[in-house]
């Protein structure tokens, strides 16, 4: 019986610690002896030879990445064809598609190195398909010799076919029935298996369930036709946690606690069932700590005693592998149980780079130099083998030099399995169990249809053909195999070279310039708790000031107009610093911001955390350009000897700023820091709905550094706005809202006499995103939900008319609708929510009756439910002409219209007619089609493959054009200089003694 389990605490550990300091830790532990070296120096150099002298009849990865390394272009261009090409349902779409990407690579002429038939083939197929469609031909159009004779048809038949050549060597069947007949488990040496059902994570409920059906029947199916080998012979399933819930993420922890659980319970008592192998893939490193709560309730569950198959994997280039082997080991000695842990370095580690800078974190939670990841995973196999029998260690690497070296550790042949993909690794490990057939081997076996498993193949072609990649390396004969030899801690040296030097730390990715704004990361649970408590702690400020009067709106620019005298004087290297103290003063004050803009403004935590971090970027980076633009020397300009020719910005005088509710913090100092860098006076009114945060913010410049004379605020609504556009000494307005209100201002500003001022105005649009056949549905959407529904729709950028290719349309509405339907939508102060309420109940009302009529005119795809309040459920409404939108509608609601593969022109014409221009979204595999699109649109923004919100301050300069704005861009090079103006001063040098200086110049 297991002992009566005390409860663990959860998993914790730092999430991204120093990397110098765990190289110190681990050099010192890695010394092994002489002869110890040598051993592993012969037992590496014989598997690399046996890999390198391999060329079997279909050939596996490293032969692909021999054939076509994906530094080649030929090797992207596969990549993408194989990513895709299967799931385009129809031929106009994968003819475009596959000359796009044969017109990449030069198939033509590609001679094939390897006799490989996996790889002849497919460079046959290609090279055919090359051949007979030249680039700039289309099939449809200029019809080459070839292809009349056999048709698109048969070129597209080709190509499809060698992709699926391709990935069908990489899947053990397309069903668990076809996969276990060919594991063989009749043969004399049954080799152990174990079983992965292929597939992108869970967007949807029916996912999810489809998924567990899928573990179910394979379980089952995998069980029946066990032969009798106990434990740790038997065969396994391997099962991924985003596959099983839609929103496997660490804010939906109550949510994944009470549903996921259970489900992975049921499954991992069907394996037990059968006494199988049951291993919890590892996934990304924000969902560590959620696996590890899942895994630890589930493991715990009395159900399971008495069985030794649960397991789960560890990645060893996250910081915290060691932590983890620790804290599962505690869980196993708690219950009495044993367990089955699969050591891999990890297949995530571009992700997790970019998520962390994204995020701006203090550091990466995964090592950036491969060989502290190898020399990690040594220490970890180290710690597995020390807790045997409680663990049983699966070490699971096609490297060599890292087989060889845990072969050296083990000393003993059981206790541990070597664990390979099927399809990779298969000279090395032939060669391997040929030398120690005494060891024990498990492939990994990936079984779906070919759709899904080409996602998997690029991935794993994409992790297994980087430079640093032992399969790579193996693969290019080039490499010496005494490279390949070199030990991790030899390359390390000592802990100062622990950090990749051309990987910035997230916080310094600007350079020098800039310093990233800090981000939390909602996968450490410390730090989301923290950040939770503090605020709930925060207390509210005081109420804000009275509404402005016109006698005070008068006042302010009279005090403005004086302020300027001295702002102006400022020099721009003092005002840049004090935009700078300004921003540090916010990432002190992050919390208090964070709770304002949550009660004030209704946002979730992550819209708020943004927003802070957003408009820290603004001070950071007009402070960075106002250095160079305002430079008090002005810059030189070329002209003639004996005259000197300076050009200088300077400020205009006295700037109006009028922002949205939307953004009450970010676009309200975006507005004013860039004014006052720009060295005019600023009087700031900010939207009647977010006066505290305005508030707080002017405080916040004022305390930086920023007179109170050359900053004054103006509170109040529309007519108060009106009241100081209109005033005779304003010398500027910048202005975010509304296209009407814009008008509105340019005409008052066109009505007064004096000087012609500038406006600067950003307004909305109809933003669309257009979506062929060849878009990962996923993705796609994961992209639109965000896009759409993200901050109650809320934002300019927002997503409100979607284009789907009709051959696919219906797939893509299910999922979107579906994803939809995860949200939650209620108290944003929780950070569960997806969605917040909607700013008041003037806007829910304006919703509300939109709604309402499309509900009569539009096929209703999805209605969400909204609690009380003002809240406004996400909306999915299929319209039968993209002209049935006629206007911004600011909310969580998505218009979607169908278009024919060849109509392409139509949705273009539809989105031009709009007149509008900000944002604009394009899910394609297809480059051509993309350039066409960017190229066609005179749309501000362009997001291609992503989602089309959160433009990044320096990265993304956002702003549009026609109905949606003036420009130039905010956050962008050229906003700074709208708001000055310029002076030219020429000298004529020689005008007293002549030119001295050219005189001077000697022959
Ligand atoms: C049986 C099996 C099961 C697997 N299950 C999982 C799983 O559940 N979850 C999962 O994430 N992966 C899983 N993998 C994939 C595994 O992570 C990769 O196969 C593995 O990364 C390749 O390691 P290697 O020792 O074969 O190759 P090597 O080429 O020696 O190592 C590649 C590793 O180095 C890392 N790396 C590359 N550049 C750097 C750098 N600059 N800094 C730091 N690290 C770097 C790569 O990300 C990769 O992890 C599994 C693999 C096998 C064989």
């Amino acid at each position: 019986m297991p002992a009566d389990p005390s409860p663990l605490p959860p998993f914790s550990a730092p999430y991204a610690p120093d990397d110098a300091a765990i190289a110190a830790r681990l050099l010192g532990a890695a010394k092994l002896g002489a002869a110890q070296e040598a051993r592993i120096d012969r037992s590496a150099r014989r598997l690399i030879e046996a890999i390198r002298a391999n060329d079997d009849p279909l050939g596996g990865v490293e032969d692909m990445l021999r054939e076509f390394a994906l530094s080649t272009k030929e090797g992207l261009a596969l990549m993408v064809l194989a990513e895709a090409l299967l799931r385009v349902p129809d031929a106009r779409t994968a003819d475009e598609f596959i000359e796009d990407r044969l017109g990449q690579g030069d198939f033509v002429h590609h001679e094939t190195k390897s006799s490989a038939f996996l790889v002849n083939a497919s460079a046959w197929a290609l090279g055919m398909s090359a051949r007979v469609i030249q680039p700039g031909e289309t099939p449809h159009g200029t019809i080459g010799r070839l292809t009349k004779r056999l048709g698109a048809p048969a070129v597209r038949a080709a190509t499809r076919q060698a992709m699926r050549l391709m990935g069908s060597h990489f899947v053990l069947g397309e069903t668990i029935e076809a996969a276990l007949a060919r594991a063989q488990p009749n043969s004399a040496h049954p080799p152990r298996y174990s079983f992965d059902m292929l597939g992108e994570g869970a967007r949807t409920t029916e996912d999810a369930t489809r998924y567990f059906k899928a573990y179910a029947s394979a379980i089952e199916a995998i069980g029946r036709a066990a032969d009798d080998r106990p434990l740790p012979g038997r065969p396994g399933i391997s099962v991924k946690l985003s596959a099983l819930h839609p929103r496997f993420e660490a804010v939906s922890h109550g949510r994944v606690m009470s549903e996921l659980v259970p489900r992975l319970i049921d499954l991992a008592k069907r394996a037990k069932a059968f006494d199988l192998n049951f291993t919890v893939d590892a996934e990304e490193a924000d969902r560590l700590e959620l696996s590890l709560d899942v895994i630890a309730a589930a493991f715990g569950d009395a159900s399971l005693a008495g069985w030794d198959g649960f397991g789960l994997a560890i990645q060893a280039y996250q910081k915290r592998a060691g932590d983890v082997i620790d804290y599962v080991d505690s869980l196993a000695r708690g219950l009495n149980r044993r367990m089955m842990l699969r050591l891999v370095k990890g297949a995530y580690w571009d992700t997790e780079i970019k998520r962390a800078q994204e995020r701006g974190l203090d550091g990466y939670p995964v090592f950036t130099r491969k060989a502290m990841t190898d020399l990690n995973y040594i220490a970890c196999a180290r710690k597995l083998l020390s807790l045997r029998p409680r663990i049983f260690p699966q070490f699971a690497t096609h490297n060599a030099l890292t087989v060889a070296t845990i072969l050296e550790l083990t000393g003993e042949s059981t206790g541990f399995e070597f664990q390979r993909l099927h399809g990779m690794g298969e000279a090395l490990y032939a060669q391997l169990s040929e030398d120690r057939p005494d060891l024990a081997y498990r492939t990994y076996a990936p079984v779906g249809s070919h759709r899904d498993l080409l996602a998997y193949l690029v991935r794993r072609l994409l992790e297994n053909g980087a430079n640093s990649s032992f399969v790579a390396l193996a693969a290019d004969e080039s490499v010496p195999v005494a490279t390949l030899l070199r030990r991790p801690a030899e390359i390390i040296g000592a802990p100062d070279g622990a950090r990749h030097p051309n990987i910035p730390l997230p916080r310094d990715l600007y350079g020098l310039q800039r310093m990233n704004s800090r981000g939390i990361e909602f996968g450490e649970r410390a730090a989301l708790h923290r950040l939770v408590s503090e605020i709930a702690a925060t207390a509210a400020p005081a109420a804000a000031s009275a509404n402005a009067t016109p006698a005070d709106a008068n006042a302010s620019i009279a005090a403005a107009r004086d302020g300027f005298k001295h702002w102006s004087r400022t020099p721009a290297e003092m005002r840049a610093t004090i935009l700078e103290k300004a921003a540090d003063l916010l990432e002190q004050r992050a919390v208090p911001f964070i709770a304002l803009l949550q009660r004030e403004g209704g946002k979730t935590l992550d819209d708020a955390l943004s927003e802070v971090r957003e408009a820290i970027d603004y001070c950071r980076y007009y402070a960075a350009q106002g250095r160079k633009l305002f430079e008090d020397g002005g810059e030189s300009m070329p002209g003639p000897t004996g005259e000197s020719n300076v050009l200088k910005l300077r400020g205009r005088g006295v700037f109006v700023a009028i922002s949205p509710w939307n953004f009450p913090l970010a676009i309200f100092l975006g507005q004013v820091t860039a004014a006052l860098m720009a060295g005019n006076s600023v009087v700031a009114k900010p939207a009647e709905q977010t006066p505290l945060i305005a508030a707080e913010a002017i405080k916040l410049l004022h305390e930086a550094g920023v007179p109170a004379s050359a900053l004054l605020l103006a509170q109040g609504d529309g007519r108060i706005g009106a009241d100081l556009t209109a005033h005779p000494d304003v010398a500027g307005v910048v202005f975010t809202g509304s296209t009407e209100v814009a008008r509105a201002i340019n005409r008052a500003l066109a009505a007064k006499d004096g000087p012609i001022v500038p406006l600067i105005a950003e307004t909305g649009g109809i933003n669309a995103m257009i979506v062929d056949a060849t878009a990962l549905p996923e993705q796609v959407a994961d992209d639109v939900v965000t896009s759409a529904f993200r901050s109650a729709g809320q934002r300019c950028s927002a997503l409100r008319l979607l284009f789907l290719q009709d051959d696919v349309a219906d797939r893509m509405i299910e999922m979107i609708a579906g994803a939809a339907r995860e949200l939650r939508i209620g108290d944003p102060s929780d950070p569960a929510t997806h969605i917040g309420p909607v700013i008041d109940a003037e806007a829910k009302q304006r919703l509300d009756e939109h709604i309402a009529r499309m509900k009569q005119a539009a096929r209703v795809h999805f209605a969400g439910t909204a609690p009380e309040g003002n809240f406004v459920a996400p909306h999915i409404f299929e319209l039968s002409d993209a002209g049935k939108l006629t206007e911004e509608v600011f909310g969580p609601v998505l218009h979607v219209v169908r278009y024919r593969a060849d109509a392409l022109g139509g949705v273009l014409q539809a989105i031009e007619r709009s007149g509008y221009g900000l944002t604009l979204g394009i899910h394609s595999r297809i480059d051509d089609t993309i350039e066409d699109v960017v190229d066609r649109l005179q749309v501000g923004n362009i997001y291609v493959n992503r989602n089309m919100i959160g433009a990044v301050v320096g990265v993304q300069p956002f702003g549009g054009s026609g109905l949606s704005g003036t420009g130039p861009k905010a956050g962008g090079p050229h906003y700074l200089a709208r708001f000055a103006t310029e002076q030219t001063v020429t000298v004529n040098t020689a005008a007293a003694g002549g030119n001295a200086a050219l005189m001077a110049g000697g022959e």
